[in-house]
């Protein structure tokens, strides 16, 4: 998908502003000689950002308008380092609500629905995405935030919510609660909007049938506005993403070259009129690829596939590179298997090993499925797993996103 004249104009505006305010990317632009953008190869030769470099600004250094003009600020998690701010003017906040709304309306929700929202509220962007975008839409939200369960169900039942906004996790641990107390009957639940981590089929299948409700998948990251820059249409076809707001390449992340549309490779993502913390060519490390053509919706915005996983989630046991993907690849072929699995590698008298968890949906031969399961993650990985098929329930849920991989080597 092809920058076009419109976006490139925007990307010129972005880059004198950038420049102006002498930040870590206007500080590279002038490195580099760039003070405009003519064409697409010109564009495409412009430098990466990285998550990196957002870090080396804090606390403030993106602040790309004057700091009477910043309305809010807000956070990615700092895990892994420092934390990343990202400020936002007024209009920032006011086009991401669009965005939403705009996602919301995707999903075939209206003013006349009562929109419950469990995802965080506070310094990073999820919950607070919802409720924006919900009230632009004119729809009643239910800000419940994450956690209290019981209280999330008495609220579903008493208020009628009939949209269910979380993580797909806690989605799932509120599905098997439901069950678990016969309310099936008591929810008014028709759709589910999910995003923020990567799902399997299998539990999607799982929400799906557990709920009876249609799911939506909702993109977008803390460094982009946050969730709410691309959603699924009712045709499930992949999620729509907002071309008038974010340009969006794919690209080889070994060569950093772009791929043909249809091609898997990493998201890169360049902001075309945020104000307070403009990103250019930005690495998400999200792989996907772009579904080329266009969906029966009739919608002119382009498509992006399921997230597939991360650049940078690569485990090396072993000698072997393996990600997480291609376990649940294996997983996803024994239908004796749930949706919950995790994943812990050790190291132990000098040797790695790599042991999978993984529930059941029923009670079978578990030592027979355990040999199958490790000798089908063999022979696409190159090495023997230990594996402990689970009774379901067995591994904890989460009100966040589920952890499935720990690495015990470098605890
Ligand atoms: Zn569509």
């Amino acid at each position: 998908m092809q920058i076009n004249e419109t976006q490139l104009k925007q990307v010129n505006t972005q880059i004198g502003r950038l420049i102006a305010a002498d930040n870590f990317y206007g500080k590279r632009l002038k490195a580099a000689g760039v003070e405009k953008v003519e064409t697409v190869e010109d564009f495409l030769k412009l430098p990466f950002s990285e998550k990196e470099d957002l870090r080396e600004a804090y606390p403030l250094g993106l602040m790309t308008c004057k700091e009477e003009e910043v309305v809010r600020i807000h956070s990615s998690s700092g895990t892994t380092g420092k934390p990343v701010i990202i400020p936002y003017t007024a209009k920032d906040v006011d086009d991401w609500g669009e965005m939403f709304k705009r996602c919301y309306e995707y999903a075939g929700i209206t003013n006349k629905d009562r929109i419950q929202i469990t995802p965080g509220y506070g310094l990073w962007t999820a919950g607070i995405g919802f409720q924006n975008g919900c009230e632009k839409l004119g729809a009643m939200a239910i800000p419940m935030g994450p956690g209290n369960t019981p209280k999330q169900l008495q609220m579903m039942i008493d208020m009628k919510s009939t949209v269910l906004c979380a993580t797909s996790s806690y989605a799932l641990l509120l599905a098997e609660e439901m069950e678990k107390q016969g309310l099936k009957d008591q929810i008014c639940l028709k759709k589910g909007i999910f995003g923020s981590e990567r799902w399997s089929d299998k539990m999607r299948q799982r929400i799906h049938d557990e709920l009876g409700i249609e799911l939506y998948d909702i993109y977008g990251l803390t460094e982009i506005y946050g969730p709410g820059i691309g959603i699924n249409c009712k045709y499930d076809t992949g999620m729509h993403y907002w071309d008038d707001y974010i340009y969006l390449e794919i690209i080889d992340p070994k060569t950093g070259e772009n791929v043909p549309d249809g091609e898997w490779g990493e998201i890169v993502i360049t902001t075309l009129v945020k104000e307070g913390a403009p990103l250019i060519r930005f690495r998400t490390h999200d792989l996907s690829r772009i579904i080329p053509g266009e969906c029966p919706c009739g919608s002119k915005h382009p498509r992006l596939d399921v997230i597939s996983g991360r650049s940078d989630d690569m485990m090396k046991i072993k000698g072997v590179n393996v990600f997480p993907k291609q376990i649940e690849e294996v997983l996803a072929l024994f239908p004796e298997l749930s949706s919950e699995y995790q994943i812990r590698i050790s190291h132990l008298d000098g040797k790695d090993s790599m042991r999978i968890y993984v529930e059941a949906s029923g009670s079978n031969d578990f030592k027979e499925l355990q040999k199958k399961i490790a000798d089908a993650v063999k022979s696409k990985i190159g090495f023997t797993p230990i594996v402990y098929v689970v009774e379901l329930g067995f591994l904890p849920r989460s009100e966040k996103k589920s952890k499935r991989v720990i690495d015990e080597r470098y605890e």
